[in-house]
């Protein structure tokens, strides 16, 4: 059996004990273990801040720019690989595993552009400098600079490719060299990455280091310049931010966490006319429940229709539903892989329980394992997509309970804006909330009455679905993350992802020195 193994300090490191099991979730089949047991986590932090960070502050944007279209070509040289390494630990089809595997490497590929764009600067003018004193010879201009720590990144078990990349990527264009820790359960295709890297030496010493296993100590030996970007659930990131060490050092801290994320039917859309924007919003809900089997951040959760429509859309789904295949993606006809886990299984499982003790009602899937096509029976972690019904209209479970896997509530609201965007914010702050409709008045309300309980407002009309490529797919040029349960972090959306890694800094002095240190124009203009 494979024992993974952590590059740190310039070498590899396997561990002797302390190993927890990776399975193939499909046939529950042990194919690797992992540790970090024995690694020194404070020489692991010199080492990124004393060699990586200085040979990234010493390159321009544009050579780091460079750095990140070389990582991402290697790393799709081996895309084939990385595909059937998802497939065995993450029980991902290929469509799945592209998402993850694709979306790594097409984040890398769009950073490097944001690099080449910046070009020969190492520090980023931040808008337009103001006029402090009588003249120009008291002027102000904000600038941003690399912080000379280290970025430690936390991911979550169900995007270990992209889950790194897009943080690396802006960490690495920021000029911070990173320490990045995948979820045990699923660390194999992370670890891979990481040795493809390695063997390629396209990046300099320092620059990357990959933990297999628990972080140990090492949360508490950060300090002032470091950043750490966590991506898992609500519950461990309130763990982690609220720890003795984060609250005295206080390194920056971004969080990705859950999100009940909406999608919403405006009362135009006739379901019986069958137009586009109906089309689009049946088509976008089923991928966006079934895709990497419901365990993306961005799926749908909760799905708000006005109440006369609820059986139409219901049935309109329940039939789109019934034709997903669920298996082992090692089979030909699957469409949906399992969960990625014993552990995800079991939570699920909990979750629609608890749906349902909440007043839900199931009306396709039963919540429970069912086997699948190409797998032992008995064997593997597969759940049904699972449609269920409630009345939303108070705070309670459908409203709290992220079930992280193909499972999503329908529920009725009265047909207002308002009631929509009420029912939405019961959620407490999403990643992602998509409305789907032609009535520009309507959705001026909507937007106006939600747009501020969620990181990404997904519009679906007939003008945009033709190319929308559906409301799960956080872009490297769009913001990811949102308010509340959500965590309230900011990553990707172009340069706002890459500043997260930077201090902003108020220059003053006289004009010509000012803009001179700040580096010419604002590249944001
Ligand atoms: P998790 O259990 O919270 O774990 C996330 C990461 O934190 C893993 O790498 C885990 O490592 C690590 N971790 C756990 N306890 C830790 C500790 N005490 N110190 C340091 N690291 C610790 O979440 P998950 O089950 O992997 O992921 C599912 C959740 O992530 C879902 O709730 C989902 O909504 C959320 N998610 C959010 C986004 C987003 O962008 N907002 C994206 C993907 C997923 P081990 O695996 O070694 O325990």
């Amino acid at each position: 059996m494979k024992t993974l193994r952590s590059h740190v300090r310039g070498a590899w490191h396997e561990a002797k004990d302390g190993f927890l099991p990776l399975v193939n979730p499909s046939t529950e089949e042990e194919i690797a273990r992992a540790s970090s047991a024995g690694i020194d986590f404070g020489a692991v932090l010199e080492h990124a801040r004393g060699v990586g960070g200085p040979a990234l502050r010493a390159m321009t944007f544009a050579e780091r720019g460079a750095l990140l279209k070389s990582a991402s070509k290697r790393l799709r040289d081996h895309r084939d690989e990385l595909l059937a390494l998802s497939r065995d630990n993450n029980g991902t089809t290929t469509p799945d595993g592209s998402f993850d595997i694709d979306g790594a490497t097409g984040t890398l590929a769009f950073y490097a552009v944001v690099g080449k764009r910046l070009g020969d600067r190492k520090v980023l003018a931040d808008g337009d400098g103001l006029q402090l004193g009588r003249s120009e010879g008291f002027w102000s201009q904000h600038a941003w600079l690399p912080r000379h720590g280290v970025a430690v990144h936390i991911n979550a078990f169900n995007f270990p490719a992209w889950g790194w990349a897009e943080k690396a990527a802006c960490a690495w264009l920021a000029g911070v060299p990173v320490v990045t820790k995948p979820a045990t359960a699923t660390s194999l295709v992370a670890e891979r990455m990481v040795e493809i890297l390695v063997e390629a030496e396209v990046l300099p010493a320092g620059v990357l280091q990959s933990i297999c296993g628990s972080t140990g100590d090492l949360l508490d030996q950060l300090g002032p310049q470091d950043v750490v970007a966590f991506t898992g659930s609500a519950d461990t990131a309130r763990k982690l931010r609220t720890r003795a060490h984060q609250l005295e050092a206080n390194p920056r801290f971004n969080v990705e966490a859950d999100s009940l994320n909406a999608a919403v039917l405006a009362p135009d859309v006739d379901p019986a006319a069958e137009g586009a924007t109906w089309n689009l919003f049946v088509k976008d809900v089923v991928r966006e429940m079934t895709q990497k089997a419901g365990q993306k951040c961005t799926a749908v959760r909760r799905i708000l229709v006005p109440a006369s429509r609820l059986d139409a859309v219901r049935d309109a789904l329940v039939a789109k539903l019934d034709q997903v295949v669920v298996g082992n993606p090692a089979d030909e006809s699957v469409r949906m892989g399992p969960l990625a886990s014993a552990a995800q299984l079991q939570d699920a499982e909990a979750g629609v329980q608890e749906l349902v003790e909440g007043g839900a009602h199931l009306v396709r899937g039963s919540g429970r394992r069912v086997d699948g096509i190409g797998s032992p029976e008995g064997r593997g972690f597969f759940l049904e997509p699972t449609l269920l019904v409630a009345d939303g209209s108070q705070d309670g479970a459908v409203h709290r309970r992220e079930v992280f896997a193909p499972v999503a509530t329908l529920l009725p609201y009265d047909g207002s804006a308002e009631g929509a965007a009420g029912q939405v914010a019961l959620g407490g702050g999403t990643l992602v909330t998509s409305v789907y409709g032609d009535d520009a008045s309507w959705r001026e309300d909507f937007v106006a009455q939600a747009g501020a309980t969620t990181g990404r407002l997904y519009v679906g009309s007939k003008e945009s679905a033709g190319d929308a490529f559906g409301s799960g797919a956080a872009l490297p040029g769009s913001l990811h993350g949102g308010p509340g349960r959500a965590g309230g972090g900011e990553e990707l959306g172009g340069l706002v992802g890459v500043t997260r890694y930077m201090q902003r800094l108020a220059l003053q002095g006289g004009r010509t020195v000012v803009e001179g240190l700040a580096g010419a124009a604002d590249p944001t203009d």
